[in-house]
Formats: C-alpha cells, structure tokens, sequence
C-alpha cells in the first residue's frame, strides 16, 4: 500500500527543519505581503507542529484554535494546515494574538500567545518602522514612495524577527484539551425562492417553505475585519 496525501510534504520537511525562512515564503504566497505578525504565526505553527510531531493531511487529525483574525492567523493556517476549507480553523473571537494546536488521537496540545510587551520591544529595534506603519497601514495614507519603502522595510523585519528567540515572543503552554467533535457532513437543500443549493444545517422553515437565510431575510452571521456579528437585511 503507497501512502497518499503528500501535499503536505515540503512543508513538513520544513517543519522538521526549522526552516523558518522557507515556511514564511510559503505563507507569503497565501497572506500575499509579509509583516511580523505573518512571521510570529509561521514561528508558533511551526514550534506547535514540531512538538505534536503528527502529519497533518487536512483531515482533522490536527485542529488550530485561533483567537484572533490577523495577519498572525495566515501564518498559522500555511504552517499547521488548519485551515478555514479544511474545518481543522476553529475560530474562537476573544482578539487575542493566540493559537491552540492540537493533536487527535490524545488531545495534546499547545498554546501560544504573544507576550504584550513583544510588540513594543519589537518596535523599539526598528525606529523608523512605527511612524511608517502609523501613516500607511493606520491612516491609508503615504506617497507611493513611501508606501514602497514600507513593503520593503517589514519585509525585512519579518525576516530578521525569525531569529528572535521564540520565549521573547510567545508565552508556551503545553496542555492537554477535550478534542471538538469533527465537522459533520451536512446533506443539501434548495432554496425555494432563489433556487440556490445550501447545507441543511443552514436552512430556514418558514411556513412550510424551505429558504435560504437571505431569502429568509433577518440576520445572517458573518465574520469579517470586525470579528463575528451579524449582517442585517
Ligand atoms: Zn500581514
Ligand atoms: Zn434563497
């Protein structure tokens, strides 16, 4: 018998490897700029992977807690292969720079959160940094030119924070936690008034009608920038 799901391989060997710098090339394609928080995510999935020491074939047998939606996160989805598709991202909206992950079979886990006084300390080494970060990602403002040396100093941040030692960034726990349930499969039904198909799980009954929750109208959940909330119509 051969062994199957091998998409993972190259970043498993990296992660074997500590090849930091090739896991922040890789989450550079998905997060598409690199900053340092994209860097602490690759660095914490990476400490995680290596201490659950499992293969991760997107089918759940490892499960990623984040507690934050950020640039931290993307990291965290490219290194551990928990991902938003795959069902293994649980999403816990506490704005937390922090993941939990876990392995199946024993519940095994780690916990890393970002120590408050990273950031400052971080910043401190870069002098120039917090003023262009300020004006270009804060205020939407800055001249081409300045926006372009920005890309390219946080790129090199980035790249130099790998270095930084991972307890002057991270607050380590080892824990054990209750595994949650793996994501059932829902069968499909139609929306009687637009047509479209949906997850039974998320359809409405309205007098003995079968809708979709737009056509439904009312409130729709959503998670975007703001966190978790919902959408009105
Ligand atoms: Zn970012
Ligand atoms: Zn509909």
């Amino acid at each position: 018998m051969h062994e199957h799901a091998h998409g993972r391989r190259h970043i498993e060997t990296m992660i074997r490897n500590r090849d930091l710098e090739g896991l922040l090339h890789q989450a550079h394609t998905l997060h598409g700029h690199l900053c340092p928080f994209v860097g602490l995510g690759v660095k914490a999935g990476q400490y995680a992977m290596a201490a659950l020491n499992r293969r991760n074939t997107g089918m759940e047998e490892v499960v990623a807690i984040v507690e934050c939606n950020n640039c931290f996160t993307d990291g965290i989805q490219m290194v551990t292969g928990c991902t938003f598709g795959n069902n293994a991202l649980i999403f816990r909206d506490l704005g937390k720079t922090a993941v939990t992950v876990a392995r199946r079979e024993d519940g095994m886990a780690v916990r890393l959160i970002v120590r408050p006084d990273y950031r400052p300390k971080m910043l401190a080494r870069y002098p120039n940094a917090a003023p262009l970060f300020e004006k270009i990602v804060v205020e939407r403002q800055g001249t081409p030119e300045e926006r372009h040396r920005f890309h390219h100093l946080f790129e090199a941040i980035s790249r130099r924070e790998l270095q930084t030692p991972l307890e002057d960034q991270f607050q380590i726990q080892s824990l054990h936690i209750t595994m949650p349930a793996y994501a059932p499969i829902f069968e499909s039904l139609l929306c009687s008034v637009c047509g479209e198909q949906m997850m039974a799980s998320r359809a409405v009954q309205q007098q003995e009608q079968t809708l979709c929750r737009v056509c439904a109208g009312g409130q729709v959940p959503v998670l975007n920038g703001q966190g978790i909330g919902q959408e009105c119509f």
